[in-house]
């Protein structure tokens, strides 16, 4: 009988809420809260929200009107300083759920495209939540820039160079990633701004096969990226699946995003339980928490209730999302004791 048989749900999910953990795909913009909101809608609104109608505003029904939420909650970020409070408020709540490391996407692409905000202010002010948060709840951030694929390549390589620059003097800036569209901005474009960052010392991320075929999945890792957010569709590839196990890629899994975005039609079809199986570098993460509802506490909760993992499966969930992390090894060693040593 599998061990998680023998406890009680609820005590496996207090089990988990402590479990040291990291949270590898989560956008800094996606992770205001309802209460979050209100407190920006304090500062910048002549009449501002009520948390009633701040929850509403995450009311979708479908893809569009997703985006549209979205929209509406990202065009409360008025000033460079809200940014500060959005990296505050996002580390204090991963601190609860016994998140000790996250690595947060953030849009530079966005901010160059509409062009609303200074973006070596944003930076700024992001850092000094950081700085706050970390030294307050002891839970660590790096940054990954994010650009916008259907943007394309010029755009992304803007992005991608401020990253550089940042790095120089930010060393929390540790990466770059593409988002949106994959189709109308397939991964193969973007070899050459791709070598560009890794020359530059910037780790390379990269979503991929979340609302398209196996084959983002490939392009992603032929232009070197080195985690792939969703992965979803890999597992209709035999060759990719044992690519992926064989080089030990990490995959950024977002199970609760992808049923609601309805990449994935039901629970019980995501491929989480069958990567884990065949020996896949899996990790689990949130994606957008408040938009789909789950934390990363929850989606631990989920995934273990639902795919029936043991809690040392569990553990080693939390253990590869450390070791898939872009922390120096020390940090990193000191994180998976904490994992090795947490006992049930
Ligand atoms: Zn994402």
């Amino acid at each position: 009988m599998a061990r998680s048989k023998e406890k009680d749900p609820k005590e496996i999910a207090d089990w988990l809420h402590w479990l040291p953990k990291a949270e590898l795909h989560l956008h800094l913009e996606g992770s205001i809260t309802p209460a979050t909101l209100v407190e920006l809608s304090q500062r910048n609104d002549a009449v501002p929200l009520t948390y009633d109608q701040a929850a509403n505003v995450y009311d979708y029904h479908d893809f569009p009107s997703f985006l549209m939420s979205f929209k509406a909650v990202t065009e409360r970020l008025v000033k460079p300083v809200d940014y500060e409070l959005i990296t505050y408020n996002m580390v204090r709540d991963l601190a609860l759920q016994g998140v000790r490391h996250a690595e947060a996407y953030l849009s530079i692409g966005i901010l160059y495209r509409f062009a609303r905000l200074d973006v070596d202010e944003v930076m700024e002010a992001a850092e000094r939540g950081r700085r706050r948060a970390e030294s307050e709840f002891g839970t660590s951030l790096l940054w990954i820039i994010d650009a916008v694929r259907h943007f394309g390549v010029e755009e992304c390589r803007k992005t991608f160079l401020k990253a550089a620059e940042l790095r120089k003097h930010m060393p929390s800036v540790v990466g770059i990633g593409i988002g949106g569209d994959e189709a109308r901005g397939p991964a193969h474009e973007f070899r050459e701004v791709y070598a560009e960052a890794k020359e530059n010392g910037l780790h390379l991320t990269c979503h991929a096969g979340e609302t398209t075929g196996a084959e983002s999945v490939w392009s992603a890792i032929n232009i070197g990226a080195e985690r792939i957010g969703h992965a979803l569709t890999a597992a209709s590839d035999e060759d990719l699946m044992d690519v992926l196990a064989r080089k030990q890629i990490p995959l950024e899994l977002n199970v609760t995003s992808n049923l609601k975005t309805k990449s994935c039609a039901s629970l019980l079809e995501h491929p989480v339980r069958r990567y884990f199986e065949e020996g896949l570098m899996v990790t689990l993460n949130s994606d957008d928490p408040p938009f789909f509802g789950a934390n990363l506490l929850e989606e631990y909760i989920l995934v273990q209730r639902e795919f029936d993992f043991t809690p040392e499966q569990m553990r080693e969930f939390a253990a590869n999302s450390i070791e898939a992390s872009f922390l120096k090894p020390e940090r990193k060693l000191q994180l998976l004791g904490e994992v090795e040593q947490y006992g049930f």
